[in-house]
Protein backbone atom coordinates (compact mmCIF):
# COMPACT_ATOMS: atom_id res chain seq x y z
CA UNK A 1 0.00 0.00 0.00
CA UNK A 2 2.85 2.59 0.97
CA UNK A 3 4.45 1.63 -2.68
CA UNK A 4 0.88 2.29 -4.60
CA UNK A 5 0.49 5.97 -2.43
CA UNK A 6 4.14 7.15 -2.94
CA UNK A 7 3.52 6.18 -6.76
CA UNK A 8 0.48 7.61 -6.51
CA UNK A 9 2.16 10.79 -5.16
CA UNK A 10 4.99 10.53 -7.43
CA UNK A 11 3.25 10.54 -10.76
CA UNK A 12 -0.42 12.64 -10.32
CA UNK A 13 1.43 14.82 -7.63
CA UNK A 14 3.52 16.11 -10.02
CA UNK A 15 1.04 16.66 -12.68
CA UNK A 16 1.29 20.35 -14.17
CA UNK A 17 -2.00 20.72 -15.13
CA UNK A 18 -3.63 21.14 -11.09
CA UNK A 19 -7.04 22.44 -11.74
CA UNK A 20 -8.24 26.06 -9.71
CA UNK A 21 -8.51 26.58 -6.68
CA UNK A 22 -11.53 28.00 -5.19
CA UNK A 23 -11.41 31.94 -5.62
CA UNK A 24 -15.12 32.96 -4.76
CA UNK A 25 -13.50 32.10 -0.51
CA UNK A 26 -11.14 34.95 -0.70
CA UNK A 27 -8.82 32.46 2.32
CA UNK A 28 -8.69 29.82 0.22
CA UNK A 29 -7.64 31.35 -3.20
CA UNK A 30 -4.36 31.81 -1.24
CA UNK A 31 -3.77 28.28 -0.95
CA UNK A 32 -0.48 26.50 -3.06
CA UNK A 33 -2.22 24.61 -5.36
CA UNK A 34 1.32 22.57 -5.50
CA UNK A 35 0.19 20.67 -2.45
CA UNK A 36 -0.91 17.22 -2.34
CA UNK A 37 -1.83 14.00 -0.12
CA UNK A 38 -2.65 10.84 0.46
CA UNK A 39 -4.45 8.64 3.53
CA UNK A 40 -5.56 5.49 3.50
CA UNK A 41 -6.86 4.06 6.67
CA UNK A 42 -7.75 0.56 6.95
CA UNK A 43 -10.49 -1.52 8.72
CA UNK A 44 -8.01 -3.52 10.44
CA UNK A 45 -6.45 -0.11 11.43
CA UNK A 46 -2.99 0.55 9.68
CA UNK A 47 -2.85 3.91 8.43
CA UNK A 48 -0.90 4.63 5.17
CA UNK A 49 0.15 8.16 3.78
CA UNK A 50 2.19 9.85 1.30
CA UNK A 51 2.45 13.62 0.55
CA UNK A 52 1.62 16.57 2.61
CA UNK A 53 -0.45 14.57 4.90
CA UNK A 54 0.16 16.69 8.03
CA UNK A 55 -1.04 19.85 6.46
CA UNK A 56 -4.49 20.82 7.12
CA UNK A 57 -6.59 22.34 4.61
CA UNK A 58 -10.37 23.48 4.93
CA UNK A 59 -12.66 20.47 4.52
CA UNK A 60 -15.46 22.47 3.51
CA UNK A 61 -18.71 20.89 1.85
CA UNK A 62 -16.65 17.39 3.11
CA UNK A 63 -18.57 18.25 6.38
CA UNK A 64 -21.84 18.08 4.87
CA UNK A 65 -21.55 14.57 5.56
CA UNK A 66 -21.28 14.87 9.18
CA UNK A 67 -23.88 17.14 10.07
CA UNK A 68 -26.02 14.70 7.81
CA UNK A 69 -25.32 12.38 9.97
CA UNK A 70 -25.98 14.50 13.67
CA UNK A 71 -29.33 15.47 11.89
CA UNK A 72 -30.35 11.87 11.58
CA UNK A 73 -29.42 11.06 14.45
CA UNK A 74 -31.51 14.02 15.89
CA UNK A 75 -34.74 13.67 13.49
CA UNK A 76 -34.49 10.19 12.92
CA UNK A 77 -36.49 10.05 9.52
CA UNK A 78 -37.75 13.20 9.93
CA UNK A 79 -34.97 14.92 8.30
CA UNK A 80 -36.06 13.57 4.44
CA UNK A 81 -39.47 16.18 4.82
CA UNK A 82 -36.27 19.04 4.98
CA UNK A 83 -34.00 17.66 1.97
CA UNK A 84 -34.52 15.19 -0.77
CA UNK A 85 -31.75 12.15 -1.68
CA UNK A 86 -32.04 12.64 -5.22
CA UNK A 87 -29.02 13.64 -6.97
CA UNK A 88 -29.18 17.70 -8.56
CA UNK A 89 -27.71 17.54 -11.62
CA UNK A 90 -27.21 20.90 -10.84
CA UNK A 91 -24.11 23.11 -9.31
CA UNK A 92 -23.59 23.36 -6.10
CA UNK A 93 -24.53 26.62 -5.36
CA UNK A 94 -27.59 26.59 -7.78
CA UNK A 95 -31.07 28.25 -6.72
CA UNK A 96 -33.00 27.04 -9.64
CA UNK A 97 -34.11 24.09 -8.52
CA UNK A 98 -35.33 25.36 -5.16
CA UNK A 99 -38.06 27.80 -6.88
CA UNK A 100 -39.56 24.50 -8.91
CA UNK A 101 -39.44 22.62 -5.70
CA UNK A 102 -41.08 24.69 -3.38
CA UNK A 103 -38.00 25.83 -1.38
CA UNK A 104 -36.85 21.94 -0.73
CA UNK A 105 -33.24 21.14 -1.52
CA UNK A 106 -33.05 18.05 -3.93
CA UNK A 107 -30.28 16.34 -1.26
CA UNK A 108 -28.38 17.34 1.72
CA UNK A 109 -25.23 18.17 0.10
CA UNK A 110 -25.97 21.03 -2.43
CA UNK A 111 -25.29 23.95 -0.32
CA UNK A 112 -28.97 24.94 0.11
CA UNK A 113 -30.01 21.04 1.46
CA UNK A 114 -26.25 21.91 3.61
CA UNK A 115 -28.00 24.94 4.80
CA UNK A 116 -31.36 23.23 5.53
CA UNK A 117 -29.00 20.78 7.71
CA UNK A 118 -27.77 23.20 9.70
CA UNK A 119 -31.34 24.95 10.53
CA UNK A 120 -32.44 21.42 11.44
CA UNK A 121 -29.68 20.46 14.01
CA UNK A 122 -29.75 24.14 15.49
CA UNK A 123 -33.31 23.97 16.73
CA UNK A 124 -33.59 25.77 20.31
CA UNK A 125 -29.64 26.07 20.16
CA UNK A 126 -27.52 29.26 19.87
CA UNK A 127 -25.22 28.34 16.81
CA UNK A 128 -21.41 28.54 19.21
CA UNK A 129 -24.10 25.61 21.32
CA UNK A 130 -24.34 23.84 17.56
CA UNK A 131 -20.43 23.75 16.75
CA UNK A 132 -19.59 22.93 19.36
CA UNK A 133 -21.48 19.75 19.21
CA UNK A 134 -20.14 19.64 15.86
CA UNK A 135 -16.70 19.31 16.85
CA UNK A 136 -17.03 17.49 19.26
CA UNK A 137 -18.82 14.93 16.88
CA UNK A 138 -15.92 14.86 14.43
CA UNK A 139 -13.18 14.77 16.67
CA UNK A 140 -15.16 11.75 18.41
CA UNK A 141 -15.24 10.24 15.02
CA UNK A 142 -11.63 10.75 14.10
CA UNK A 143 -10.76 10.17 17.23
CA UNK A 144 -8.70 13.06 17.70
CA UNK A 145 -9.72 15.96 19.86
CA UNK A 146 -6.76 18.60 18.26
CA UNK A 147 -9.64 18.88 15.21
CA UNK A 148 -10.89 22.80 15.26
CA UNK A 149 -12.36 25.56 12.93
CA UNK A 150 -10.00 27.78 10.74
CA UNK A 151 -11.88 30.94 12.09
CA UNK A 152 -10.10 33.18 8.77
CA UNK A 153 -11.75 30.90 6.40
CA UNK A 154 -15.28 31.34 8.65
CA UNK A 155 -14.78 35.16 8.40
CA UNK A 156 -13.74 35.13 5.15
CA UNK A 157 -16.93 32.67 3.92
CA UNK A 158 -19.40 35.38 6.09
CA UNK A 159 -17.54 38.35 3.96
CA UNK A 160 -18.25 36.92 0.52
CA UNK A 161 -21.31 34.49 1.14
CA UNK A 162 -24.06 36.32 -0.48
CA UNK A 163 -24.99 33.36 -2.85
CA UNK A 164 -25.73 31.09 0.77
CA UNK A 165 -27.43 34.16 2.26
CA UNK A 166 -29.87 34.53 -0.86
CA UNK A 167 -30.05 30.25 -0.80
CA UNK A 168 -31.41 30.79 3.07
CA UNK A 169 -33.51 33.54 2.48
CA UNK A 170 -34.80 31.51 -0.32
CA UNK A 171 -36.13 28.82 1.60
CA UNK A 172 -37.17 30.93 4.33
CA UNK A 173 -39.56 32.65 1.78
CA UNK A 174 -41.61 28.89 2.26
CA UNK A 175 -41.01 29.04 5.58
CA UNK A 176 -38.62 26.28 5.27
CA UNK A 177 -35.90 27.60 7.75
CA UNK A 178 -36.78 28.02 11.48
CA UNK A 179 -34.18 29.77 12.88
CA UNK A 180 -32.45 33.24 12.33
CA UNK A 181 -30.70 33.10 8.80
CA UNK A 182 -27.86 35.05 10.42
CA UNK A 183 -27.73 31.58 12.64
CA UNK A 184 -28.26 29.38 10.14
CA UNK A 185 -25.55 30.66 7.83
CA UNK A 186 -22.99 31.38 10.92
CA UNK A 187 -23.17 27.46 11.74
CA UNK A 188 -22.82 26.92 8.25
CA UNK A 189 -20.53 28.76 7.32
CA UNK A 190 -18.20 27.26 10.51
CA UNK A 191 -19.02 23.71 10.09
CA UNK A 192 -17.52 24.03 6.27
CA UNK A 193 -14.32 25.78 7.40
CA UNK A 194 -13.23 22.92 10.04
CA UNK A 195 -9.76 22.10 8.97
CA UNK A 196 -8.23 18.54 8.76
CA UNK A 197 -5.11 16.63 7.62
CA UNK A 198 -5.69 13.77 5.31
CA UNK A 199 -4.88 11.43 8.00
CA UNK A 200 -8.12 13.01 10.71
CA UNK A 201 -9.63 12.91 7.59
CA UNK A 202 -9.38 9.23 6.57
CA UNK A 203 -9.96 8.16 10.11
CA UNK A 204 -13.43 10.20 9.99
CA UNK A 205 -14.79 8.06 8.00
CA UNK A 206 -13.92 4.92 9.32
CA UNK A 207 -17.27 4.49 10.57
CA UNK A 208 -18.70 4.57 7.62
CA UNK A 209 -16.37 1.53 6.31
CA UNK A 210 -17.38 -1.02 8.89
CA UNK A 211 -21.32 -0.93 9.28
CA UNK A 212 -21.57 2.23 11.19
CA UNK A 213 -19.14 1.21 13.53
CA UNK A 214 -15.88 2.65 13.68
CA UNK A 215 -13.67 -1.17 13.30
CA UNK A 216 -10.17 0.58 15.61
CA UNK A 217 -11.99 2.41 18.36
CA UNK A 218 -14.72 -0.29 18.36
CA UNK A 219 -17.42 2.32 19.07
CA UNK A 220 -20.94 2.07 17.18
CA UNK A 221 -21.55 5.77 15.48
CA UNK A 222 -24.93 5.14 13.76
CA UNK A 223 -26.91 1.56 12.58
CA UNK A 224 -25.69 -0.81 10.24
CA UNK A 225 -28.69 0.58 7.86
CA UNK A 226 -27.86 4.40 8.01
CA UNK A 227 -24.28 3.90 7.49
CA UNK A 228 -25.84 2.20 3.95
CA UNK A 229 -27.61 4.71 3.47
CA UNK A 230 -25.32 7.88 4.01
CA UNK A 231 -22.86 5.77 1.57
CA UNK A 232 -25.37 5.52 -1.10
CA UNK A 233 -25.83 9.47 -0.86
CA UNK A 234 -22.18 10.30 -0.92
CA UNK A 235 -22.28 8.02 -4.07
CA UNK A 236 -25.25 9.52 -5.64
CA UNK A 237 -24.62 13.38 -4.64
CA UNK A 238 -21.45 13.89 -2.79
CA UNK A 239 -19.90 15.40 -6.06
CA UNK A 240 -22.67 18.00 -6.86
CA UNK A 241 -23.27 17.70 -11.00
CA UNK A 242 -19.89 15.52 -11.21
CA UNK A 243 -21.32 13.01 -8.92
CA UNK A 244 -22.12 10.89 -12.33
CA UNK A 245 -18.14 11.07 -13.58
CA UNK A 246 -16.78 10.37 -9.74
CA UNK A 247 -18.92 7.29 -10.08
CA UNK A 248 -18.09 6.47 -13.30
CA UNK A 249 -14.58 6.85 -13.00
CA UNK A 250 -13.83 5.45 -9.21
CA UNK A 251 -16.56 3.54 -8.35
CA UNK A 252 -17.13 4.61 -4.46
CA UNK A 253 -18.70 6.21 -2.25
CA UNK A 254 -17.25 9.87 -1.75
CA UNK A 255 -17.83 13.66 -0.75
CA UNK A 256 -15.96 16.42 -2.14
CA UNK A 257 -15.18 20.02 -0.62
CA UNK A 258 -13.79 23.32 -2.71
CA UNK A 259 -11.03 23.10 -0.31
CA UNK A 260 -9.55 20.31 -2.71
CA UNK A 261 -10.38 17.33 -0.24
CA UNK A 262 -12.34 13.84 -0.95
CA UNK A 263 -13.55 11.69 1.37
CA UNK A 264 -14.04 8.63 -0.39
CA UNK A 265 -15.36 5.12 1.02
CA UNK A 266 -14.86 1.64 0.16
CA UNK A 267 -17.31 -0.22 2.55
CA UNK A 268 -15.50 -2.94 4.10
CA UNK A 269 -12.06 -2.64 3.60
CA UNK A 270 -10.73 1.59 4.34
CA UNK A 271 -11.58 5.02 4.33
CA UNK A 272 -9.66 6.94 1.89
CA UNK A 273 -8.84 10.96 2.09
CA UNK A 274 -6.98 13.18 -0.70
CA UNK A 275 -6.50 16.90 -0.80
CA UNK A 276 -5.19 18.53 -3.72
CA UNK A 277 -6.65 22.37 -3.77
CA UNK A 278 -6.81 22.95 -7.86
CA UNK A 279 -10.30 22.10 -8.78
CA UNK A 280 -12.26 21.27 -11.87
CA UNK A 281 -15.24 22.84 -14.10
CA UNK A 282 -17.50 21.50 -11.61
CA UNK A 283 -15.70 22.18 -8.37
CA UNK A 284 -13.52 18.87 -7.33
CA UNK A 285 -10.88 18.20 -6.87
CA UNK A 286 -9.14 17.49 -10.24
CA UNK A 287 -6.00 15.63 -9.17
CA UNK A 288 -7.55 14.23 -5.47
CA UNK A 289 -9.61 12.08 -8.43
CA UNK A 290 -7.55 11.20 -10.60
CA UNK A 291 -5.73 9.93 -7.87
CA UNK A 292 -8.31 8.30 -6.32
CA UNK A 293 -9.25 6.79 -9.81
CA UNK A 294 -5.60 5.37 -9.71
CA UNK A 295 -5.83 3.97 -6.40
CA UNK A 296 -8.88 1.95 -7.60
CA UNK A 297 -7.23 0.54 -10.67
CA UNK A 298 -4.30 -0.54 -8.36
CA UNK A 299 -7.24 -1.97 -5.40
CA UNK A 300 -9.69 -2.89 -7.01
CA UNK A 301 -12.18 -1.55 -4.48
CA UNK A 302 -14.46 0.08 -6.93
CA UNK A 303 -17.87 -1.42 -5.16
CA UNK A 304 -18.97 -2.26 -8.53
CA UNK A 305 -16.43 -5.13 -8.58
N1 LIG B 1 -18.66 26.59 2.14
C1 LIG B 1 -18.74 26.34 0.72
C2 LIG B 1 -19.86 27.16 0.14
O1 LIG B 1 -20.84 27.27 0.76
C3 LIG B 1 -18.95 24.89 0.50
C4 LIG B 1 -18.92 24.51 -0.95
C5 LIG B 1 -18.20 23.21 -1.25
O2 LIG B 1 -17.28 22.80 -0.58
O3 LIG B 1 -18.58 22.60 -2.24
O4 LIG B 1 -19.79 27.70 -0.94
Amino acid sequence: MQEILDEIVATIGASDDRGKVADYIPQLACVDPNQFAITVALADGRVFSSGDSERLFSIQSISKVFTLTIALGKLGDAVWSRVGREPSGDPFNSIVQLEHEQGKPRNPFINAGAIAIADAILMGHQPKETLAEILQFVRFIADDDSIGIDEKVAQSELLTGDRNASLAHFMASFGRIKNPVDCVLGTYFHHCSIAMNTEQLARSGLFLVDNGRNPVTGTRVVSTQRARRINSLMLMCGHYDGSGEFAFRVGLPGKSGVGGGILAIAPGTASIAVWSPGLDEVGNSKLGTEALEKLVQHTGWSIFG
